[in-house]
């Protein structure tokens, strides 16, 4: 069948046309045809060797962990899905081991031994290939109307376990907070999403990102009724003012410096999300002693959070369907192009511009 490939020790990119089909090996595996693979910058970062790592024994790793498919066979065990379906797979597989409380509870997403595998990232083959076999736990069923929509509900989860865990912090206050403000930094996928989800949970959100207005981000955000401020024309001395005291930065951008910088806007107890993975890794000069003591007098949480759990994108599914519900077109209107799977290496050059590319299996 046909795949997208790295092979790390050649430093090669590409299509292979031969890769072994997958077969069904457990009861309670089902065999799925690929529909759609987004594309995001983890992808990037492997298609430039910085990042990924086949499984044993191979040279080579297949790509893709945001997908879209259709289901063709079902193993005897499996119930809830038959061929037809539409699922989308979780990205994370626990490790072996018995001292990680995290994998043993159904969490690997927490894991603290790092012996996880990730399907298309960390030694476990992607999803950018025509079939591609998973067991049905790993699987979450779609509902038909979300078929040109459900690619994203992978970036989409990142979001969701991050909303989980404010909530959760939340409660460290002991009256019940509203939603207030949030701020948005970065405006690519992860960024929309996180706003779409903020919004719903009605917090009156801004996003915060580097280009100039007007572009299809900023049209993108401030349909959803998120105004868009570009970092290069509101400097973050007047984020500040403009957008008042933040209870909630969500940054999706992997850019520290900027993060940063962000970090000064948040106001009294207030939740600081980083979410992004910095790809440059250039020294950075902070203020020290004022950030430590704005969070110690603020009693602000600065928290990391990557991954995403099983309720998380059962989360994303049902917020597909209020997105779609209430802001018609808009998530279409993220996915820039569809591409077939030669295209993976143009897409991956940062040259394709937009918000979401996607490979779609004819
Ligand atoms: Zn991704
Ligand atoms: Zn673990």
């Amino acid at each position: 069948m046909k795949a997208v490939a790295v092979f790390p020790k050649s430093r090669e990119v590409r299509v292979i046309e031969d890769a072994p089909e997958p077969r069904l090996s457990s009861p309670t595996q089902v065999r799925v045809r690929t529909l759609e693979v987004g594309v995001c910058g983890t992808d990037k970062e492997i298609a430039d060797f910085r990042y990924g790592t086949p499984p044993e024994g191979s040279d080579f790793l297949i790509v893709g962990h945001e997908a879209l498919g259709e289901v063709v066979e079902v193993g005897s065990a499996v119930q809830g899905l038959k061929p037809g379906d539409l699922v989308v797979p979780r990205v994370r597989r626990p490790c072996p081991h018995e001292r990680c409380p995290a994998c043993r509870h159904g969490y690997p997403d927490f894991c603290i031994t790092g012996g996880y595998t990730e399907r298309g990232i960390q030694k476990a083959h992607g999803f950018c290939a025509q079939f591609f076999v998973e067991d049905v736990a790993y699987l979450h069923r779609v509902p038909a109307p979300l078929r040109h929509v459900a690619v994203l509900t992978e970036p989409l989860t990142i979001a969701e376990k991050a909303l989980r865990e404010v909530e959760h912090l939340k409660e460290r206050l002991p009256w019940e907070p509203k939603p207030g403000r949030a701020v948005v930094l970065g405006s690519g996928p992860v960024g929309l999403l996180g706003a779409m989800v903020l919004l719903r949970a009605g917090y009156s959100t801004t996003v915060y990102s580097r280009s100039p207005k007007p572009n299809v981000k900023a049209e993108v955000a401030e349909a959803l009724g998120a105004p868009y401020l570009s970092s290069q024309q509101v400097p973050v001395e007047e984020l500040r003012k403009r957008a008042g005291p933040v209870d909630v930065v969500y940054e999706a951008a992997g850019a520290s410096k900027a993060a940063f910088e962000v970090l000064k806007v948040l106001g009294p107890n207030g939740i600081f999300i980083f979410t992004g993975v910095p790809g440059r890794k250039e020294p950075l000069e902070l203020e020290g002693a004022a950030l430590l003591k704005q969070m110690v007098l603020h009693n602000q949480v600065v928290l990391g959070t990557v991954n995403a759990a099983d309720m998380d994108f059962d989360a994303a599914l049902e917020d597909l369907e209020r997105f779609h519900a209430r802001w018609p077109g808009r998530l279409e209107r993220m996915i820039t192009a569809r591409h077939p799977p030669e295209e993976f290496i143009q897409v991956v050059s940062d040259k394709a511009g937009g918000i979401k590319h996607v490979i779609t299996f004819g």
